[in-house]
C-alpha cells in the first residue's frame, strides 16, 4: 500500500473549516482527522472524542509532561494540542490525516514533518467572516471580538502555506481541496 500524507489545515475561526473537512471526508474514504485535546468547553453538539478530547487544565498539563502532545498552543485563553498517538500509523496505512490546527501549531508541525502538505482556508472577505462569527451565537461578544482580532493575525500567515483556498461556495471549495489532495498524492507516488 502506498503511503498517505499529513495535511495541516488552518483557517481563522468562522471560516467553516469543520464543515469543509466534513464534506471532504464524505467524498474520500482515505481521509481521517487527528482529534485534538482542548481545555475549551464543548459547544452545543460537540462530542468528546469526536470533535475534541475535552480535558481539564490538569489533564492537559499531564499530557504535556508525559510527552503525549506533538505541539500545543494557548488560543484565546484555552489550551489546544495535537496528540502524538495515531498520526504516524495513519500515514503509514495510506491515510490522508488532517490536522485542523492554528497557525502556531502549523509552524511546529511543518518543522517536525517537512513533507506535510499545508492548506489555508480563506473567507471570501473580512466582512463575511465577521458575519459568520456572529451567526454562531454560542459565543459572546467579547469572544467574537477577540476571535476576529486573532483572525486578522492568522490571515497574515496565509502565504506560508502550500495552498490557499477560498471558502465562498462550499462545494467549489471542497472540490478544489479534493483536487489538490489527489494531485499531491499522485505527485508523491
Ligand atoms: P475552536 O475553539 O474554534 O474549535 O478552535 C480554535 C482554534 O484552535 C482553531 O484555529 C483550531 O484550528 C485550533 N486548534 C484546534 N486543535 C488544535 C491543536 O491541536 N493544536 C493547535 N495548535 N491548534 C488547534
Amino acid at each position: 500500500m502506498s503511503k498517505g500524507m499529513l495535511v495541516v489545515f488552518s483557517a481563522p475561526s468562522g471560516c467553516g473549516k469543520d464543515t469543509v473537512f466534513k464534506e471532504i471526508s464524505k467524498l474520500r474514504d482515505d481521509v481521517v482527522e487527528s482529534v485534538s485535546a482542548t481545555t475549551r468547553m464543548p459547544r452545543e453538539g460537540e462530542v468528546d472524542g469526536v470533535n475534541y478530547f475535552f480535558v481539564t487544565e490538569n489533564e492537559f498539563k499531564n499530557m504535556i509532561d508525559s510527552g503525549g502532545l506533538l505541539e500545543f498552543n494557548n488560543y484565546n485563553g484555552c489550551y489546544y494540542g495535537t496528540p502524538v498517538k495515531g498520526i504516524n500509523d495513519a500515514v503509514e496505512q495510506g491515510k490522508v490525516c488532517f490536522l485542523i490546527i492554528d497557525v502556531n501549531g502549523a509552524e511546529k508541525i511543518k518543522e517536525l514533518y517537512p513533507d506535510c502538505l499545508s492548506i489555508f482556508l480563506l473567507p471570501p472577505s473580512i466582512e463575511e467572516l465577521e458575519k459568520r462569527l456572529r451567526v454562531r451565537d454560542s459565543d459572546g461578544e467579547d469572544i467574537i471580538k477577540s476571535r476576529l482580532d486573532i483572525a486578522m493575525v492568522e490571515l497574515s500567515y496565509k502565504d506560508k502555506y502550500d495552498y490557499q483556498v477560498v471558502n465562498d461556495d462550499l462545494y467549489e471549495c471542497v472540490d478544489n481541496i479534493n483536487k489538490i489532495l489527489s494531485a499531491e498524492l499522485e505527485k508523491r507516488g
